[in-house]
């Protein structure tokens, strides 16, 4: 028995047997060519079937992992139109008089190395995508199959790394786990995997592969990132019961799914899910959520080296507006500061950054970066049913300077002829003792209200929510936060307005009733949590 530890990338145990993973051998040999003109419509032909073959994938992941997803295999029959690569291979043919696969197999080389060389994470893993292209395009020329077949009973996965295609090319009925030696936590593979619901590990190092032979026996933990090749009967019978009670939890959840958020009573309530970025989309919608609560649009800027452009953010909005379908999307404009900090904003050093100089108080200082940021959000609001929320709002003044913002956003909008929707509900944070203090006020200026439980917890009880040391004080049950959540529900109702809550509290099932008796109206939690609300919600009776 031999345990090695790599990254989960998907909680889940998985138990079976092993099933090596190897591309067609693509060693691609040099030949002289008389005809240049005929082995570039070689490719010519070889694009078009790569198309084709890509444009069966897209379907299929479509309607197993989504629109987000799938978007991937949309980028890769782009990426196989691209000028730059394909002059690239023509050049290789004409001027080396060489065969067409060694051409693809050249650019292939150069293009991947120059992505893998860029500084953005983001960047780097489209290195990835750049070999799963080429390689199919050889496979087209050279006439090799080139797909993921798992025959037989179910396996586990084990290969050097996996491309998107191959990902979702292969059968999901016949794999128990993907398991990598290499790969990134970043990469569309492990964003699949996850919103596939399949254990997956990566990084599990060369060592590891070398080692790991078909057919051999092996169990997944894909919760600690472990593997544990040949395990002996006492460690198998403890996974196998680990196993079992995980299957069960999740079988009685997923049965779950397409069944209404409502008491014995039958009091409703929407359970939304928290995402950060475009790539959370699959799991929103496996989870069956009924919106989206919060996107930490923060996340965008987070992962750019640069302010994000108008159009980069219309792009991010406008896709999670669409692959929602109409659900209520509210994106939270930007938070940044405090334990988010972006180095090209350029701030100062701060003694109390969660004190500080952040969230909507940038945006209000730097009013370039807000409006860039509202006008994408208003312009992408044609495509859904958009909320745009403000974080760490403290004054009536400050909500009054946003609304004016928006409206001169609207207006420069309507006067360049831009469509967007008049009907975005507007809200607020709930996340500092003063919104809730005077949440009376607030609530008429707005449609709704959403509590953010983890700053309201840190900045009510005087504990900075990054310091684990003084975790013992930091009562998130504490009686002051519950009565102001309870303040301002009565207040937002009174008003006309609806109130959720989209800190971490939200999940606590143990103070689910207690919201439900409140009157709160939404719980927006990780997508994971959805289904587990929702069973807590239909077990409640308020009567
Ligand atoms: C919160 O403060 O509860 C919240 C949802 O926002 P964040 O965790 O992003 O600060
Ligand atoms: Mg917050």
């Amino acid at each position: 028995m031999v345990k090695y530890q790599g990254k989960g990338v998907y909680g889940a145990v998985a138990i079976g047997k092993v099933a090596l993973f190897g591309k067609p051998d693509t060693v691609v040999k040099r030949e002289h060519i008389e005809d240049v003109n005929a082995e570039w419509k070689r490719v010519v032909a070889a694009v078009e079937a790569a198309t084709a073959q890509l444009s069966e994938i897209y379907e299929k992941a479509l309607k197993e992992v989504g629109e987000a997803n799938a978007q991937i295999f949309e980028i890769h029959m782009m990426m196989l139109e691209d000028e730059d690569y394909n002059d690239s291979i023509k050049n290789i043919i004409e001027t080396q008089s060489v065969n067409a696969e060694y051409a693809v197999a050249v650019t292939s080389d150069n293009f991947s190395e120059m992505f893998a060389s860029m500084e953005d994470a983001y960047m780097q893993a489209r290195s990835a995508d750049i070999k799963d292209i080429s390689n199919r395009l050889i496979a087209n020329l050279s006439g090799t199959v080139d797909s993921a077949n798992t025959s037989g009973d179910k396996v586990i996965i084990c290969a050097n790394d996996l491309a998107p295609s191959e990902t979702v090319s292969m059968d999901k009925d016949m794999v128990l786990a993907f398991v990598t030696a290499h790969g990134s936590s970043n990469s569309h593979t492990a964003i699949l995997a996850r919103n596939m619901n399949i254990p997956a590990i990566i990084g599990l190092g060369d060592e590891w592969l070398a080692a790991t032979r078909d057919g051999q026996m092996a169990i997944v933990d894909g919760y600690d990132g472990v593997i544990i090749m040949d395990p002996d009967d006492e460690t198998l019978a403890s996974y196998q019961a680990k196993k079992d009670a995980d299957d069960e939890k999740k079988r009685l959840l997923l049965e779950l799914k397409g069944k209404e958020n409502v008491t014995l009573d039958g009091t409703r309530i929407n359970i939304y899910a928290n995402i950060g970025g475009v790539d959370n989309i699959g799991a929103v919608l496996a989870n069956d959520a009924g919106g989206i609560g919060l996107f930490r649009s923060e996340f965008l800027y987070l992962e750019n080296t640069d302010y994000p452009t108008e159009e980069q953010q219309f792009a991010a909005y406008k896709k999670v507006l669409e692959s929602m379908a109409g659900k209520k999307v509210i994106i939270r404009t930007l938070d940044i500061g405090a334990d988010k900090q972006v180095d090209y904003f350029d701030m100062k050093k701060e003694e109390n950054p969660a004190l500080g100089f952040r969230a909507i108080r940038i945006c209000l200082k730097r009013p370039e970066i807000f409006k860039t940021q509202l006008r994408a959000l208003y312009r992408a609001s044609a495509y859904g049913n958009l909320g745009i929320m403000f974080p760490m709002i403290t004054s009536v003044s400050e909500l009054t300077k946003i609304k004016a913002i928006c409206e001169e956003v609207k207006a420069e909008l309507k006067d360049q002829g831009i469509e967007y929707s008049e009907n975005v509900e507007i809200g607020i944070m709930i996340e500092t003792p003063a919104a809730a203090v005077i949440s009376d006020l607030l609530a008429p200026m707005v449609d709704f209200f959403s509590v953010g439980t983890n700053d309201l917890t840190q900045y009510t009880l005087a504990c900075d929510r990054q310091n684990s040391d003084i975790e013992e004080f930091c009562d998130t049950h504490h009686e002051a936060i519950l009565r102001l959540i309870e303040m301002s529900a009565k207040n937002a109702h009174a008003n006309g307005a609806w109130i959720g809550i989209c800190g971490e509290l939200a999940a606590d099932t143990s103070l689910t009733e207690r919201f439900l008796s409140m009157g709160i109206d939404e719980l927006s939690v990780s997508p994971t949590y959805v289904l587990k609300v929702r069973e807590v919600v239909r077990n409640i009776n308020l009567k």
